[in-house]
């Protein structure tokens, strides 16, 4: 890892590589010496199970992880030498950084490359356990990071009721009785025989009174600073047109808590087939749309996107990227790849071309996912990784683009640290 560590500082800048070698090698946690330092630990902070497992079970798509697993943080904050910088915590029991409480301090260390980092754990909103409508406040809003505030319309994936899942993914399952205020496909599915407008009347009121009202505690927290990311963000409905209406809804009654207009707004869902549904986004105030392709050109999209592809064909996904550029301007449009999953020569093409048009690419590095097809599929090299990041950079800085949310927000990605340069 050292020799890497030097390499990679060469093509990138000191934090961005050490954040990108973190992020790629993951994190070993010492849990135990976090729970007896740490009194609030778990419940206060940010924390997830340590493993997983997305299947469809009974008709709903769950997390079918029978064993009790234990808790671990889903994010920490690093004080990197010139920036601090939320990270997603990717867990490997075989990681060199080690993730512990010494000397009154959380810090990653790694013997390998002889460091110490200073960190803090991610807190949970001081609200989260408010009652509203008889779930915790943070079942209907989350604080990613520093500021990101996500909301998500619905639960769940329609692709993967139809086995046209995307061969990367293990997509965002509950575990089986675990209780949500969302509207989610398990009763879609199991419930309702497939029936939207009667499963979303039976949901949406309830769920978006409740996120009003917890949107309005989010505003009164003051310690989501520096900035106000709204990122609102959909599943996958098998109807395209009815996710978009339902979304542009949801939308529309947040806004009337604080207009989209006046933060930094973001929609992330697959582009409409109508266009009109763009131009209601603008409308209703959205500053930002994240459109995630996931590979470039269509022979790699249908086959590797397949439920996508049915939904919206690759050519049209690509026309309603460009559309929403002359909607929302240059910059304003973001398209997310998963780097590794295609010869990377072929998504640079991708992205620059993208790039001429105004829109601007983000990644997430492939890693495999057990119980998904490509679980035995190798991830890119890292050399490869950080190669790749310089050239998006360039990217980024000829076309005067900047990185997604900021570095408080921006978990897995390194680009507002090498951006910082
Ligand atoms: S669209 Fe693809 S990547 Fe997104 S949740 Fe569904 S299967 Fe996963």
């Amino acid at each position: 890892m050292k020799k890497s560590f030097n390499t990679i500082v060469e093509i990138l800048n000191y934090d961005s590589a050490l954040k990108l070698l973190i992020l790629r090698y993951g994190i070993s946690v010492d849990a135990k010496s976090i729970e007896e330092n740490c009194p609030t630990y778990p419940v206060a902070f940010r924390t997830k199970r340590i493993s997983k497992n997305t299947k469809i079970v009974d008709g709903c798509l769950i997390d079918a992880e029978t064993k009790s697993m234990p808790w671990i943080p889903e994010e920490i904050f690093i004080q990197f030498s010139n920036i601090k910088s939320i990270v997603k915590v990717n867990y490997n029991k075989n990681s060199n950084f080690i993730l512990s409480y010494r000397n009154n301090n959380l810090e990653l260390a790694s013997s390998e490359l002889e460091i110490k980092l200073i960190c803090e754990l991610s807190p949970r909103p001081t609200w989260n356990h408010k009652q509203v409508n008889n779930f915790d406040a943070d079942q209907y809003i989350q604080v990613m990071g520093k500021d990101r505030i996500a909301v998500l319309g619905f639960e769940g994936c329609s692709e993967w009721f139809h086995n046209t899942q995307c061969k990367f993914c293990d997509s965002c399952s509950s575990r089986a009785n675990e209780k949500s205020i969302r509207p989610t496909l398990n009763d879609l599915n199991t419930k309702y025989d497939n029936n939207i407008p009667v499963w979303l009347d039976d949901f949406s009121k309830q769920y978006f009174e409740g996120l009003k009202e917890v949107y309005k505690l989010v505003l009164e927290d003051k310690n989501i600073t520096p900035h106000h990311h709204l990122h609102i963000m959909s599943g996958n409905l098998p109807n395209l047109d009815m996710e978009w209406e339902y979304m542009l809804d949801l939308s529309r009654e947040l806004s009337k808590i604080k207009p989209l207009s006046e933060v930094d707004s973001y929609l992330n869902i697959l582009p409409p087939l109508n266009t009109q549904y763009l131009y209601d986004a603008k409308e209703i105030g959205f500053q930002k749309m994240i459109f995630n392709l996931e590979v470039y050109l269509e022979s790699y999209f249908k086959s590797i996107c397949p439920g996508k592809h049915a939904h919206i064909p690759y050519n049209i996904y690509l026309q309603q990227m460009e559309k929403a550029v002359e909607i929302f301007g240059i910059g304003k449009v973001r398209c997310s790849f998963v780097l590794g999953a295609q010869p990377i020569n072929i998504l640079c093409d991708g992205i620059e071309e993208l790039a001429s048009k105004g829109i601007v690419s983000d990644f997430t590095v492939f890693t495999p996912k057990k119980g998904t097809p490509w679980e035995n599929k190798i991830g890119p090299d890292i050399i490869e990784v950080a190669k790749f990041c310089s050239f998006l950079k360039d990217v980024y800085v000829k076309y005067g683009f900047s990185g997604l949310y900021c570095s408080l927000a921006s978990r897995s990605g390194i680009m507002n640290e090498l951006l910082n340069d």
